[in-house]
């Protein structure tokens, strides 16, 4: 009996044009970024790291300020703590600077960077996808980028019908076939094609079959359902609520310090909550409101709503400073609370 071919195999039997016509479509169609127009390592491992979790547009306006601010891993490694994270204020997972600089202070006084994906791998804050795009990028590694781009675009081009948990469960069925994909004589361009394909032409909704440079090789595009790939399954959003304060006194304003070991936004600046400022939530939130404000972390919906309190005085409990409002620029606010403050204080001069 013969087995019915599928799309799966019928793409990596067409792998090489496939490759091709990928190549030829970004070589003509890629955007001219800063981090694609320098191929320092250097700079592909920043970008890198700046990228996890980030939109291009947002990268964009910080890759510059750092590479001048520290053009180099020894430039990196040497730089305090407070330096790095200044220059990260506001691309937030503050976890990938530290990473990045412990990452830059081993690499710093070595002999030579890894080559190899495994190699960096075994580097602070480096996962499999950012290994294998530093890899690809900057020493022609075979190595396959997955991200959820790439799984949304593998998935329509097989018409892959797997309901997945998350996206991470996605990445790892959908490896082998990336790695069957990847271009060896031109990895990092392959890799990057695939990105760009996913961000630009290959979208969440309404993907731009039309243009597509590899439309002929796809079932989705074929069936007209493209949008039904890849198939998640719905995830659970819990709702959370916060109540933080806004005191204020003689020209400062009370600020949580978030512990030097915290695992999350250790060292930055934050509006207290009124458990850390030490009053009670219940009667803090009745206190005028000086705004809400909802934002969205990994699965959880939280509300942060932000009253006028008076702080009883004496000594502050831990982690509690009073900063000036003219200071406000010079330490290192998370960026949602930056942003917060600024609107608060701006409505208030308005
Ligand atoms: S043809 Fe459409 S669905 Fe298929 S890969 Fe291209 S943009 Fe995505």
């Amino acid at each position: 009996m013969t087995r019915k071919t599928s799309a799966r195999d019928r793409l990596v039997a067409g792998r090489a044009e496939f490759r091709d016509a990928l190549l030829a479509w970004y070589r003509a169609a890629r955007r001219p970024l800063p981090w694609r127009e320098s191929t320092s390592a250097y700079g592909t491992v920043v970008s890198e790291f700046m990228l996890q979790q980030t939109r291009v547009a947002t990268v964009l306006t910080y890759f510059g300020r750092w590479m001048s601010a520290l053009p180099d891993f020894a430039a990196l490694a040497a730089a305090p703590e407070a330096t790095v994270l200044k220059l990260w204020e506001g691309l937030g997972y503050y976890s990938r600077a530290r990473n990045l600089h412990r990452l830059a202070k081993s690499v710093a006084p070595a002999p030579e960077l890894p080559r190899s994906s495994g190699g960096w791998r075994e580097l602070p804050g480096v996962g499999p996808y950012t290994a294998a795009a530093i890899a690809s990028i900057a020493f022609g590694e075979a190595s396959a980028c997955v991200d959820g781009n790439v799984v949304r675009i593998l998935a329509r081009l097989t018409r892959d019908g797997t309901a997945y948990r998350d996206s991470a469960s996605a990445s790892r069925a959908f490896s082998p076939l990336a790695q069957e994909l990847v271009n060896p004589g031109a990895p990092g361009d392959h890799n990057q094609a695939m990105m760009e394909l996913g961000a630009t032409v290959c979208l969440r909704r309404r993907p731009s079959c039309l243009i597509c440079p590899v439309r002929g090789f796809c079932a989705a595009a074929k069936a007209g359902d493209p949008e039904a790939y890849p198939r998640l399954e719905p995830r659970r959003i819990e709702r959370r609520s916060v109540v933080r304060v806004w005191c204020e006194r003689r020209g400062a304003v009370l600020l949580h310090r978030n512990a030097p070991g915290a695992r999350r936004l250790a060292d930055l600046h934050e509006l207290p909550t009124a458990q850390q400022a030490g009053l009670d939530p219940a009667s803090a939130s009745t206190g005028p409101l000086v705004a809400r404000r909802s934002r969205g972390i990994t699965r959880f919906r939280i509300v942060e709503s932000i009253h006028s309190a008076r702080h009883p005085g004496g000594r502050l409990g831990p982690g509690l400073v009073w900063v000036r409002l003219g200071d406000l620029d010079s330490i290192a606010l998370s960026g949602p609370h930056r942003r917060w403050m600024t609107q608060i204080l701006s409505a208030r001069n308005a």
